[in-house]
């Protein structure tokens, strides 16, 4: 048995348990083996009966001297058992948990954890845990350090426990050390199999603690070995061809923009500049929050190719956005001769060639775009594509094109150093001036009515425009058909209850895209007031009139996606807002949605976020999981060292290490895209 064997082949579980386990992500042994523990019931002190004082939580081991069942009036039932260890008695009782009568049974031996409490001098516990003595095996759920797991339905702690003890004890299973042994030593870490045992059923805190630090190790370490290896891999590609930056007209193309670009732009020009020289294709990262003024960047590298006698494409997320980048570029660079060309889903021509550049959707790849020679790819807003939709757009030659990605994800540079190792990072940590900052409220529930009222006022006297945008209705970065029911549901009460008056537009990712361009033409030239969207506007939308974001849901996104929204309003002239509602928020989730109201960079509102939520919920976990870290943490600064030292210690010779590079190449599949 190994770490890939299907969790179906395991003892006890059948066709429903792995099912369940299938909501937990488990489908091997081995993600079984790395459901780590949350957390752990101290059980480990085992105290003789007569010792035990009130209040403490212990494990106790006796001897039942009886066991009843009781009926209530109101049909509920009472399970009551007495124990005892010679040294003293204890009452146990538990409510409707019938079953026990077939567990447990007079004049058998048995633990029970929990905590105790007097009644007179009688001592008691209520709903206590308990686990029968088995001479052979040592006690899991009582007695020691007991862990406890992320559950789901039908899937509790307890038969996670049995099943993953049974797994361990089990000599045919087969754990194999990935790591080599200079780094286990020069690292003083634990062994692998022995870290997997202890994390779960730990024999004492050290061991727990070592066994976390071995772990952890391993989470952060293949994180910075992969980065190195798609380093080293990009490295040994072969540009298409090389570069020649010609300053001047550079300089004049930027002299013909109708601003003067901020500092931070020069510099990361320059940068791109630098990059664009060199025989090795470039790979770089530009970082910059919503409205920081990433295109014109991109566009100085467009001029560049086609001064190169280059092709360009650039890659988008959404088609809304693909139009804008459109609309935007074609201002910029056709006047300089670049043929620029848009292809999407919605594209008639089922091929489109003869262009200097390219602006496109997913459809650059799915739709087999013809390019003669790919000198630049760019995608924007990167964290929407997987590894793999971005290897296909540079891989189409055998040659490499220079590729520049571009977010706003803001990413603290710790963790754009480890994930993005194998990136060179531009930042533009400076907004074109005269922005002003948008004024944010978390508005209580109590003051819908009055919201309303406010915006149809601002609407009336200031002729400007709103989005409403409804969340997600699950934990998802996808817009599933019951979002957009939510979205529609809510699109007819604001028409017809709340806006009578006023016209409104609904927009959502289900639409056609025909109507969607329909609808955000409309909301241009101001023929509708008030926009009702699920998140999709999220992304890099220009509407400088619209000056009011709502946001219903608000708790259920995070707080660089909230900022992402507000850098929606707040383009033009007039002063902007952002009001957020939030269900069901407890102090914390109010604090953190009230940082908004101070934090105006999407920096600022990372880190708070990282503070608050950690990395897992920030750049989320289940679903495009990257920093499914369980153990390591981004804030752990000695760790990221260490690791990194070990990575590039062990990566100009991993072939001598089959079993990691099994395990990196196992680990890069699985791996999904960095933020
Ligand atoms: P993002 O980084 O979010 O992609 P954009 O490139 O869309 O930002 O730029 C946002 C807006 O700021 C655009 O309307 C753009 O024309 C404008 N802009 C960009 N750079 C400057 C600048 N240096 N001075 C003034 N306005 C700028
Ligand atoms: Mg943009």
């Amino acid at each position: 048995m190994t770490l890939g064997t299907p969790i179906s082949r395991l003892f006890m579980v059948g066709p429903a348990y792995t099912n369940k386990l299938g909501r937990l992500n488990i489908n091997t042994v081995g993600d079984l083996l790395y459901h780590f523990p949350f957390r752990y019931l101290d059980y480990s002190l085992v105290s003789p009966l007569g010792q035990v004082q009130a209040g403490e939580t212990v494990s106790v081991k006796g001897q039942v001297l009886s066991f009843t069942n009781q009926y209530t009036r109101r049909r509920q039932t009472i399970q009551k058992a007495v124990i005892s260890d010679g040294t003293g008695q204890l009452q146990a009782t538990w409510f409707n948990q019938p079953f026990l009568k077939t567990a447990i049974k007079t004049g058998q031996s048995i633990f029970l954890a929990g905590k105790v409490e007097f009644f007179g001098s009688q001592k008691i516990m209520t709903n206590p845990d308990h686990e029968l003595v088995d001479q052979f095996k040592p006690a899991i759920h009582t007695g020691r350090l007991v862990p406890i797991y992320h559950e789901t339905t039908g899937v509790s702690s307890k038969w996670l426990r049995s099943r993953i003890a049974v797994l361990l004890r089990n000599q045919n299973l087969l754990v194999e050390e990935f790591l080599p042994s200079i780094l286990i030593e020069k690292n003083s870490l634990a062994e692998l199999r022995e870290s997997i045992e202890q994390i779960h059923l730990p024999n004492s805190l050290p061991k727990l603690t070592q066994a976390k630090q071995r772990l952890a190790f391993d989470e952060m370490f293949l994180l910075q070995l992969a980065a190195l290896s798609r380093q080293k891999a990009w490295q040994q590609k072969k540009l298409v061809c090389h570069f020649q930056v010609d300053a001047q007209k550079l300089a004049q193309f930027i002299k013909s923009l109708p601003f003067p670009l901020t500092a931070a732009q020069t510099r990361a020009i320059g940068e791109i500049m630098t990059d664009l020289q060199k025989d090795q294709p470039m790979n770089r990262l530009l970082e910059g929050d919503v409205g920081s003024g990433k295109t014109v960047v991109a566009a100085a590298a467009i001029f560049i190719a086609s001064l190169n006698k280059v092709q360009a494409a650039l890659m988008v997320p959404t088609e809304v956005l693909a139009n804008q980048h459109f609309l935007t570029l074609n201002q910029l660079l056709t006047p300089l001769g670049i043929k620029i060309k848009l292809l999407t889903g919605s594209t008639h021509q089922k091929q489109v060639d003869d262009f200097d550049f390219l602006i496109g959707t997913h459809a650059l790849i799915h739709q087999r775009a013809v390019f003669k020679k790919l000198g630049l790819a760019i995608v924007d807003e990167q964290h929407r594509f997987g590894v793999g939709q971005r290897a296909q757009l540079i891989n189409q030659n055998r040659q490499a094109p220079h590729l520049l990605t571009m977010t706003a994800t803001p990413i603290p540079r710790t963790i754009a150093l480890t994930v993005h190792g194998d990136l060179d990072l531009s930042v533009l940590d400076e907004m074109p001036p005269g922005r002003q900052k948008i004024k944010t409220w978390l508005v209580p529930a109590a003051k819908r009515r009055a919201a309303y009222a406010w915006i149809r006022q601002e609407i009336q006297t200031h002729r400007s425009q709103a989005f409403i945008v409804c969340p997600f209705i699950e934990e998802s970065t996808h817009e599933s058909l019951q979002s957009v029911r939510a979205a529609k549901n809510e699109f007819t009460r604001l028409q017809t209850k709340i806006f009578p008056q006023l016209k409104l537009g609904l927009l959502h990712g289900r639409l056609k895209s025909t109507e969607k361009v329909a609808v955000l033409k409309q909301f241009q030239q101001q023929k509708i007031a008030i926009l009702v969207a699920t998140p999709v506007v999220e992304v890099g939308l220009d509407i400088p009139n619209a000056t009011i974001m709502m946001v219903e849901g608000a708790q259920r996104f995070g707080l660089a996606q909230l900022h992402q929204l507000r850098g929606r309003v707040g383009r033009g002239e007039k002063q902007a807002y952002c009001l957020l509602f939030g269900e069901n928020l407890g102090h914390q989730g109010r604090q953190r949605l009230q940082a908004l109201q101070q934090a105006h960079t999407g920096m600022e509102l990372a880190e708070i976020d990282l503070q608050m939520r950690g990395p897992g919920q920030v750049y989320g976990t289940s679903q495009h999981g990257f920093f499914a870290l369980q153990l390591a943490s981004f804030t752990d600064h000695r760790l990221i060292k260490q690791t990194r030292q070990a990575a590039a210690l062990v990566m100009p010779s991993l072939s001598r290490y089959p079993r990691l590079q099994a395990k990196l190449k196992e680990y890069k599949i699985n791996q999904v895209e960095p933020n």
